[in-house]
């Protein structure tokens, strides 16, 4: 058993407390550095994790430590038992946080379940704040719904809202001031996140990421920004404010800063793998074993296996192309 104290270390001394959860590989969205036009091959049914199952991994998850959870996917508010399921993950005793990560286009629907279920964080993923644009990166024509949820959920007190823009290069890039005025004027985290070339020619386009340096330097071109100081909850994020702002800017550089030394995480996929880095491979498998009648305890050293198995950093660099084998939308990004 490769835990401590009931905790999960790893060989690299992280402890790994966060636990990202694909709930499903569906998407509503075919973002063009995701998915194709006609979607990816679907999982199964009866190869997703039910959500008895996701809520029982999830207890064994945090008997073992993880007080962190966020649900993705795929897009997790296309997922029919959402509103069932996410009760019943606050109630479990011992997570301090549990948020949402959503491309926004259902969510004023279920913005009221979310918080009284006590949900109090979202992030948003929004990657043009021009309508036609935003169409053509996700092929749907979902911006003002995006926008009508943002507007709603700050209205409603949910904080921090997080606003996450892939930045692309000679498609969206143009926007970066644009998006980082968004957080003069209110509360919100906008974050850029450099994009990871998955090597797969999705929309018959080759995609190429823009540095975060670059993009910091757009923005100190237009104000100085002010260095935030680090809080054990920021992760891979580095944070930034304009002065006077009301809201942030946040880095999340996958390829240019490796972050690893500070990766508290493991990823649930939707077909109940555990996933110790999102840039390699490897998964193991807790479906199987767990349809098959395995115990908790059993379960248990599933995860101290994956602890076990985290590298100690992914060797992506900006000049190489993730396989993904997992795919985004499965593993949750
Ligand atoms: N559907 C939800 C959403 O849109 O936020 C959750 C799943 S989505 C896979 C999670 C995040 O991964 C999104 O912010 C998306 O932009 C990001 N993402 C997907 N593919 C990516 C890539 N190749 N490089 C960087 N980020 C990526």
């Amino acid at each position: 058993m490769e835990t401590k104290h009931h905790c999960l270390i790893d060989h690299y001394e992280r402890r790994l407390n966060y636990l990202r959860i694909s709930i499903t590989d569906r998407c509503n969205l075919r973002c063009r550095y995701c998915m194709p036009p006609e979607g990816l091959e679907k999982l199964r049914h009866e190869d997703i994790l039910t959500y008895e199952e996701i809520l029982r991994l999830t207890r064994i998850a945090v008997g073992l430590g993880v007080d962190k959870i966020r649900l993705t996917g795929g897009e997790p508010l296309v997922r029919k038992d959402f509103p069932l399921l996410l009760p019943e993950l606050m109630a479990i005793s011992g997570l301090k946080d549990v948020s949402i990560t959503t491309n926004g286009i259902y969510l004023t629907e279920h913005l009221e379940n979310i918080q009284s279920a006590g949900v109090k964080r979202i992030n948003i993923s929004l990657d043009s704040l021009r309508r036609d644009r935003y169409r053509q990166i996700t092929g749907f024509d979902g911006f003002d719904r995006v926008r009508e949820a943002i507007v709603q959920a700050q209205e409603m007190g949910f904080h921090p809202i997080k606003i996450n823009m892939v930045v692309l290069s000679g498609i969206n890039d143009d926007e970066v001031t644009d998006f980082a005025q968004l957080s003069v004027r209110y509360p919100f985290h906008v974050r850029f996140i450099e994009y990871m070339p998955s090597g797969l020619l999705l929309h018959n386009e080759p995609l190429r990421h823009v540095s975060n340096t670059v993009v910091r330097e757009r923005l100190e071109a237009m104000e100085p920004l002010i260095r935030l100081p680090r809080k054990a909850t920021d992760g891979p994020t580095v944070r930034y404010r304009f002065e006077g702002a009301k809201g942030e800017i946040g880095f999340i550089s996958p390829l240019t800063h490796h972050f690893c030394q500070v990766c508290n995480r493991l990823r649930l996929t939707a077909k109940g793998h555990l996933r110790p880095c999102l840039l390699s491979d490897q998964e193991l498998d807790l479906k199987g074993p767990m349809r098959a009648g395995a115990t908790d305890r059993d379960l248990e050293k599933i995860f101290g296996q994956a602890a076990d198995h985290k590298p100690r950093a992914h060797h992506l660099n900006s000049e190489d192309e993730i396989s993904l084998s997992g795919r985004m939308s499965a593993i949750g990004g």
